[in-house]
């Protein structure tokens, strides 16, 4: 199987702040509003694409798979004087991968800007030595404020302006967590076999301001079973003991078992171990006590709970502008994700 690297490539570089989703949610319909049977936007703004399943009745064990649309933004807090812009974050940024970076921001027309800090060599002792804030950082459009205030106006989105490239066996650009995911989903309902019960597909909004579309989503469609695909923090890098690495990029999907707001569903993981060893798929744990994705809200929000796991996509530096997967892993997701829509009636979920 050969990745589709075109649409990897837009699904990455289409903007999505939190809250801002419209043009990410806008290419996904038009991707996928043919290989699904019913497709609908919920007032908050989450994607829910539903293929039926051919059990009777297969609506007695929906299974709900969420990949968040959303990617790491900024907005546009006030414009100085100078035409220089202050920005809150939406979600969690690291301040010292921001700097020296272009940014594109979303006013009336797109509008490509640079984050700007003062000059290292003029800062004084103290400066240098406490820790970088946002508040140091600004956006610099090389603009007047009154050229700028023609395009932009407070409360703007901003994201990241990078293009997704190969690099060696691997992918790299911006919002890789969670377009992966996103590109994942796609992916494997364009194959998708007969599922036995109806599958909802969710493209989740504002996850990386904590988890807030998945709530809705989950709450309104009441899944018995529940899938999150995110990527997933892999440490498989230099300066990391062994025993603090969590994954290797390359190695194969990640099924998680645990994070830091999530215990999966020992039956659930136990499953997409068995399915995805008995059709050859690479995969790999995914275990960790810090971090959080959609699987929380999945596990949580249906009214008797559903039986939760998750599938991680292996991730080198999430939330900068440099991300890393590996092609391998995405292929694996994508496959082990198709399977196991496909037998969810062949296993035993009795709770023993
Ligand atoms: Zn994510």
């Amino acid at each position: 199987m050969q990745l589709n690297l075109p649409l990897f490539k837009k699904v990455s570089e289409t903007p999505g702040a939190p809250g801002f989703e419209q043009r990410i949610r806008q290419l996904i319909i038009e991707e996928i509003r043919t290989f699904v049977d019913h497709v609908e936007v919920d007032h908050m703004g989450n994607l829910i694409a539903v293929k039926y399943g051919v059990q009777q009745p297969s609506h007695e064990k929906k299974v709900m798979v969420a990949a968040h649309m959303d990617e790491l933004g900024l907005i546009v807090k006030y414009i100085d004087q100078e035409g220089f812009i202050r920005f809150h974050t939406l979600g969690g940024f690291d301040p010292r991968s921001l700097i020296g970076q272009r940014v594109i921001i979303h006013g009336k027309q797109d509008l490509v800007g640079v984050i700007g800090i003062k000059a290292i060599h003029f800062m004084t002792e103290e400066e240098r030595k406490r820790p970088l804030e946002i508040s140091d950082l600004y956006i610099d459009i090389g603009r007047t404020q009154q050229q700028a205030a023609t395009y932009i106006s407070i409360g703007d989105s901003i994201t990241r302006e990078r293009s997704l490239i190969e690099l060696g066996n691997c992918i790299t650009g911006k919002s890789l967590d969670n377009r992966t995911g996103v590109f994942v989903l796609i992916e494997a309902l364009r194959t998708l076999q007969e599922v036995p019960y109806d599958v909802y597909a969710v493209f989740t909004v504002q996850e990386e301001v904590g988890l807030r579309g998945a709530q809705v989503a989950a709450h309104h469609i009441e899944p018995y079973f529940s899938l999150a695909l995110d990527t997933s923090t892999s440490l498989d890098v230099p300066n990391v003991q062994p025993h603090d690495r969590v994954a290797r990029l390359g190695d194969g999907a990640g099924i998680k078992i645990m994070d830091g707001h999530t215990i999966c569903d020992c039956r659930m993981v136990d499953y997409l171990k068995t399915i995805a060893t008995q059709h050859n798929i690479a995969w790999q744990t995914d275990i960790k006590a810090v971090g959080g994705t959609d699987t929380a809200p999945l596990q949580r929000m249906p009214k008797k709970g559903s039986i939760a796991g998750a599938l991680s996509i292996p991730i080198r530096y999430a939330h900068q502008v440099v991300e890393v997967v590996h092609q391998a892993d995405a292929i694996s997701a994508i496959q082990l994700l198709q399977q196991a829509l496909v037998g969810l009636d062949t296993y035993s979920w009795e709770q023993v």
